[in-house]
């Protein structure tokens, strides 16, 4: 399986990738084999695979990444967090993995169980991402490292600068590349991509794009990311809320017109989180391959 920082090194045009999640039901897998397959059809770079709060989806993580790089094959990480293990356990998980075969691993802290308000590090645990990032490092494992980042700042963090030194200590302890939080204006992630780059952080940062595919969303995304959205596009969207061909086209399109400022800004790639749906995704990268 190539590893993702080679594929963002060779690549001469943006790299695309995709996101999917663990279903709860076995229904919810065949769907997810059916969107992988849709979306197989513009020749993704990679696909990610993510891990449930609360390390909830753990087997279920590792088993998909493998079996839908493997069905597809399409290089594929699994996401991975810290959050409920302490070392050796979560030395026991990275070993599973690695025997899967799987050789990229998104290294996140994770965020606290549903109910959970804060963060709670487990006695012989980490408390950070940086820190299981350093540990997997000096356990040795030879996984490919990506990690995250907040264009319009962590929740938690005090401030953009307090964020950005402490996102500068994962890439220090092993992160090859960075994706980013969702975010729907590009003037937040120019910004944000010029105070890392003079802070010294010089790998590859890759935007995280969300096709919004109801209004309701919206609300959703400003709780779970903190993110700030266009007042135009809210309008533009709010007007239509009741009407489903028209949403999809216009919340698409937005999503073209963002991504395509991004290319031309220079990123090295595009990564969707599809939430397991083809449509939206699909029809985003068919418009940007054109
Ligand atoms: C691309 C992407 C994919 C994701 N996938 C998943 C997933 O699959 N499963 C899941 O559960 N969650 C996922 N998340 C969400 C993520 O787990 C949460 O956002 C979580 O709250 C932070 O994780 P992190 O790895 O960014 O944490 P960290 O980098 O550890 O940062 C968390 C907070 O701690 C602060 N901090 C970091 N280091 C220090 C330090 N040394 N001292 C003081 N403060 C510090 C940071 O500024 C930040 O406020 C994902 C997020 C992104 C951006």
């Amino acid at each position: 399986m190539k590893k993702i920082l080679d594929i963002y090194k060779a690549a001469k045009s943006p790299v695309y990738s995709f996101e999917f999640f663990p279903p709860k039901a076995p229904e919810g897998e065949v769907k997810l084999f059916e969107a992988v397959r849709e979306l197989s059809k513009v020749e993704p770079d990679f696909i990610t695979v993510t891990y449930g709060a609360g390390g909830s989806t753990r087997d279920k993580t590792i088993r998909l990444t493998s079996e839908l790089a493997k069905e597809f094959a399409l290089p594929a990480a699994a996401h991975f967090t810290c959050v409920g293990g302490d070392k050796n356990e979560i030395r026991n998980i990275l070993k599973q993995i690695q025997e899967s075969g799987i050789v990229n691993l998104m290294a996140l802290r994770g965020d606290p169980p549903k109910g959970e308000g804060h963060f709670k590090k487990v006695e012989g645990g980490f408390g950070y991402a940086s820190e299981l990032i350093s540990f997997i490092k000096e356990e040795g494992f030879d996984f490919c490292l990506g990690a995250g980042c907040y264009p319009e700042k962590h929740p938690e963090a005090k401030s953009i600068e307090e964020d950005v030194e402490n996102l500068k200590r994962k890439v220090e302890a092993g992160a090859s590349y960075l994706v980013s939080q969702l975010f729907f204006k590009n003037s937040s992630f120019e910004s944000f991509l010029d105070l890392i780059r003079k802070k010294g952080i010089q790998v590859p940062v890759v935007p995280g794009i969300m096709p919004i595919t109801s209004f309701s969303q919206i609300e959703r995304f400003k709780t779970m990311a903190a993110c700030e959205f266009p007042d135009e596009l809210v309008s533009e969207l709010e007007a239509v809320k009741d009407e489903p061909e028209e949403f999809y086209k216009r919340s698409v399109r937005f999503s073209v017109a963002q991504c395509r400022e991004l290319v031309k800004m220079g990123v090295p790639g595009i990564h969707l989180y599809t939430l397991n749906q083809s449509p939206a995704s699909l029809d985003i990268v068919r418009e940007l391959k054109k």
